[in-house]
């Protein structure tokens, strides 16, 4: 419907652009026909394909994902190199065109049928997240409705991104404002939210009537591709939204075209804080508009004024949610020394009776396997650090006997801020407790710390909730809450956690520009 519609001069362009797509992209194959809606929304479907102006594209070259929970191969994914994102971001290009000149309306309904498929698929979708994360399959299946309600949210807020008009201080001039997609926007996500942090960046971009190029996390292709594919079926026009997956072998050289190509005018990257900083650097050369969300290492504050089970149950469920692999676990504990044993008293036992360990694909399951080995060896060297520097293990403090990829949920007592723990983010499930005694000493630990993006505290005084929650260097925090993410509210941090907001009513700003008009009369 999308191609009928655009102009003649467009048509031609998209065709020399396939003359020259056929010439790049080569080793690859085309296929239209292999993956459509009346195929099961299964991995196997997704093997070996990358999405590129709407076609689903064999790759010469694959590589292995596999399974954190017992580490077999899940299936081989496309491994797109340079040309092929070449390729991609020309897709992009010529799709612009012509998606940034449909209506916010139209827009609109093509992200509410998305999100429609979305829950309809929820179960395979949730399965896809389990098998490539390890993530506990209810925990995934949350996921899916949390990412399937950006593009909810995204489909009613990107019809109201107004401009406004200006007093003039000229009698005159007459002023006023508008939005305007940036346009191209390249996009790189991470494997711990594999769905929601693809639906909290292109949900908005294509709102703004951008188009996309996506890199997911080699960890995490087929969730991305999945989602593509639901995409289609809900109509999204060719070449709006492409997908490159690829190894790490090929990911500084798809990295580099993604952050410095001159047709993209901005990166949207959801990762470690090396990785951040590096495509900053990148992208300056063009001065690319960036979106960042970079690691956290928050401070978990329980002060002597607290409700002791209230800060338990928010430790629990800020901590352990995917076995403590999110950017904004609590990861500093930080707790005043009148209510210090108690609290570990209680959280002990919570850790011991409250979780169950075991492979994601079992319902029951509540805590899983870290992404891979790297992750469970870095959890033992921060252990060992932490322990040679006075540290004591109190509960945990080892690998599972059920796999050797899963961590044991550990709590750590006599933390010092010079531990690894502390300093470094910890992206895994160990909870090293620091005590303190004054309120000025806690903010100070906690903005000790060049990441800034949540912050948590845990306190019955009302006064004190207010003046810590202002003096937190971070951008979101949580307040005797644990759990805090939510396609309404804003996310992103300050300092080296990032640059933007995503979600909320600030999601749109990401991907448009301000355009000012004045006219003289
Ligand atoms: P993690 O160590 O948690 O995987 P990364 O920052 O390495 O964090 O990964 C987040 C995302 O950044 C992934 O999609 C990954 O492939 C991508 N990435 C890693 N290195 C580069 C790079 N040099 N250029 C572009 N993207 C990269």
């Amino acid at each position: 419907m999308y191609r009928y519609c655009i102009c003649v001069g467009m048509i031609l362009k998209a065709h020399s652009l396939r003359a020259l797509w056929t010439v790049s992209v080569r080793n690859c194959s085309l296929s239209t026909s292999t993956l459509n809606q009346h195929q099961p929304l299964n991995l196997s479907s997704l093997e070996s394909k990358a999405f590129v102006d709407g076609q689903w594209l064999a790759t010469e070259n694959q590589f292995a994902v596999t399974n954190p929970f017992d580490e077999s191969v899940i299936g081989l994914a496309a491994d797109c190199d340079k040309h092929v994102t070449l390729a991609a971001v020309e897709s992009a290009s010529v799709a612009l065109g012509s998606w940034k000149k449909t209506t916010a309306k139209e827009r609109s309904k093509i992200l509410r049928k998305w999100f429609d498929l979305m829950i309809s698929q929820r179960e395979n979708l949730a399965k896809i997240i389990t098998l490539e994360n390890g993530k506990p399959i209810m925990q995934s299946d949350g996921e899916i409705q949390y990412a399937a309600d950006f593009l909810d949210w995204f489909s009613e807020e990107g019809k109201r991104t107004y401009g406004i008009t200006i007093p003039s201080p000229n009698p005159n001039k007459r002023m006023i404002t508008m939005k305007q997609p940036i346009g191209v926007v390249s996009m790189i996500t991470p494997w711990n939210f594999p769905s929601a942090m693809i639906t909290r960046k292109v949900g908005p971009a294509l709102m703004a009537g951008c188009t996309v190029v996506l890199k997911p996390s080699e960890e995490t292709p087929f969730s991305a591709l999945a989602l593509a594919r639901l995409a289609e079926e809900a109509g999204i026009p060719r070449g709006v939204l492409n997908i490159v997956p690829c190894s790490r072998v090929n990911v500084s050289a798809v990295g580099t075209v993604l952050a410095t190509h001159p047709s993209v005018a901005g990166v949207s990257f959801t990762g470690s804080t090396a990785t951040g900083k590096m495509l900053l650097k990148q992208a300056s050369s063009t001065v690319k508009k960036m979106s960042l969300e970079n690691g956290g290492n928050a401070a978990f504050i329980v002060f002597d004024s607290c409700d002791i089970d209230k800060a338990v149950s928010g430790a629990m469920a800020s901590k352990f949610r995917y076995s403590g692999q999110t950017c904004i676990c609590a990861s500093r504990f930080l707790v005043q020394a009148k209510v210090h044993d108690e609290f570990i008293s209680k959280l002990t036992e919570a850790v011991r009776n409250q979780l169950v360990i075991g492979d994601g694909m079992n319902p029951n399951t509540t805590f899983g396997p870290l992404i891979n080995q790297q992750a469970v060896l870095k959890m033992e060297a921060f252990l060992a650090n932490a322990v040679k520097m006075g540290g004591k293990i109190v509960v945990g403090g080892k690998r599972s006997s059920v796999r050797s990829t899963i961590f044991e949920p550990t709590i750590l007592t006599n933390a010092n801020v010079s531990m690894e723990c502390l300093s470094s983010e910890t992206f895994g499930p160990i909870i090293p407790v620091l005590k303190f005694e004054t309120e000025d000493e806690a903010v100070k630990i906690a903005n000790q710390s060049t990441y800034g993006l949540a912050g948590y505290l845990f306190s019955e005084d009302v006064s004190q909730c207010w003046r810590v929650a202002e003096r937190l260097e971070c951008g979101v925090v949580g307040v005797n809450e644990g759990l805090i993410s939510s396609a309404e509210a804003p996310f992103g941090g300050v300092k080296e956690s990032g640059l933007g907001r995503e979600g909320s009513i600030y999601g749109m700003d990401e991907f448009m520009d301000v355009k000012y008009m004045c006219f003289g009369v």
